[in-house]
């Protein structure tokens, strides 16, 4: 980003660029391995019943960590840096939630724009510059004053993502509000918001994240209005610009960011259809397409959900649930697991501070909190689980479980021989 590169003419547009051609993927994947990849973890995968050293058990559940988006979204970093050796590279954000992942890029030079205001530094770039955009994706109003500037772009963007703006546009053609059950300050949730505004940019979305907000929503479908600026200041900050409730509530259409709890989107869908249903009862059938949904939930979330249900089936004491704590699909394995048995929300190792003293995150305090837990306690037997979020790396995982067993008196190495 130097001063000289920063004159773009208007008519500067970004150059997409394929950065995995094969003798680069060659050296990235090798490079990707040896920063996250992990034995220990493989030979857990294989071994359904855990691994049991003297009295501790610890057990994985069958999908866990890194997705295909996020594998993607990796290698195509490490292949950007590869590729573009001498330039500078910016990333929108971060490329996923995850610290260990993050601070591994910054030390080869892929940074987070800097700055407050991405747009701010945006305005910055020139034609040399490199911008990497995150697994989620970005808004339109960033990838356009991207395209403006001429630079480098390496879309990481996963394809389920993109099949929730193909959704979400086309509820805009139909003239659809579309209903996003999902965080509206997620920049996966901004990005798919932003399309729902339809090329011509007079679409409308609404982003509805608790079922206690899509109650509130539906009685006022049922009603067929109500307090307008009771509703507009309740949802501050998440609906589009012209959103009017009394209009746009009319005609919907239900979408999901990816990464959301598949019980609860479909409860929020169920509740919407009904509302509906209820209130156009006298329509005609024509009249009546007033709702559709199209569930996004993308299949790894999916997947890692359901094999955490698989695994609360058999007994465990405690439930460790590895990852970023703003990673949405991590926080959700949380909520399952909270349900059923004590669950810490941890971000690395280091979290289990002694055998009675977790570091975790508080998913309803919103911080991070120390918890004293006698669980791990004593010598009776005892059965750990553990579960990983989409964007945490096998090593983070590795060095939990080798943790859970030093602190129980058993060292890396009699675990590393066992498989
Ligand atoms: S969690 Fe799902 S949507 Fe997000 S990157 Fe992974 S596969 Fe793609």
């Amino acid at each position: 980003m130097k001063e000289s590169e920063t004159s773009v003419t208007e008519k500067a547009k970004s150059r997409r660029v394929n950065v995995r051609t094969p003798d680069v993927m060659e050296r990235v994947q090798a490079e990707v391995a040896e920063h996250y990849r992990s034995e220990v973890v493989d030979k857990l995968r294989a071994r359904h019943e855990g691994l049991t050293i003297g009295n501790t058990t610890v057990r994985l559940t069958k999908q866990f960590g890194f997705c295909y988006g996020v594998e993607r979204a990796i290698d195509l970093a490490y292949a950007t840096r590869n590729v573009f050796a001498d330039h500078d590279i910016y990333l929108i954000g971060e490329i996923i939630h995850n610290q260990e992942v993050n601070r591994q890029l910054a030390d080869m030079g892929v940074c987070p724009l800097p700055g407050d205001s991405a747009v701010d530094e945006i305005e910055k770039l020139g034609p040399d510059d490199v911008v990497i955009v995150p697994a989620f994706g970005a808004d339109t109003p960033t990838m356009d004053k991207i395209k403006e500037r001429g630079c480098h772009v390496i879309d990481t963007t996963c394809g389920d993502v993109m099949s929730v703006w193909k959704r979400v546009r086309k509820y805009a053609r139909e003239g659809r509000t579309s209903v996003i059950h999902g965080k509206s300050t997620h920049e996966e949730t901004r990005a798919t918001a932003s399309r729902a505004e339809g090329k011509d940019g007079k679409g409308q979305y609404l982003v509805v994240l608790t079922l206690e907000e899509c109650d509130y929503v539906c009685e006022y479908i049922r009603k067929g209005g109500g307090d307008k600026s009771a509703f507009l200041e309740r949802f501050s900050g998440s609906y589009s610009t012209d959103f009017d409730p009394n209009l746009h509530l009319r005609r919907i259409g239900v979408a999901n960011q990816t990464t959301m709890l598949k019980s609860e989107t479909e409860e929020m869908q169920r509740r919407l259809a009904s509302a509906i249903q209820d209130r156009d009862q006298d329509l005609d059938e024509i009249e009546k397409d007033n709702f559709q949904v199209f569930d996004t939930i993308c299949g790894a979330t999916q997947e890692r959900q359901d094999a955490l249900f698989d695994m609360l089936e058999n007994h465990l004491d405690i439930l460790l649930v590895v990852g970023g704590y703003n990673s949405s699909n991590t926080a959700h394995l949380v909520e399952i697991g909270e349900k059923e048995l004590p669950t810490f929300f941890i971000r690395e190792a280091g979290c289990l501070r002694s055998l009675e003293e977790v570091l975790h995150f508080d998913l309803h305090q919103r911080e991070e909190v120390t918890t004293y837990s006698k669980v791990l306690l004593g010598n009776d037997p005892v059965v750990v689980g553990i579960t990983a979020g989409a964007s945490c790396p096998n090593n983070l995982i590795e060095d939990t479980i080798l943790k859970i067993f030093k602190l129980r008196g058993i060292e890396g190495d009699e675990v590393r021989g066992k498989g």
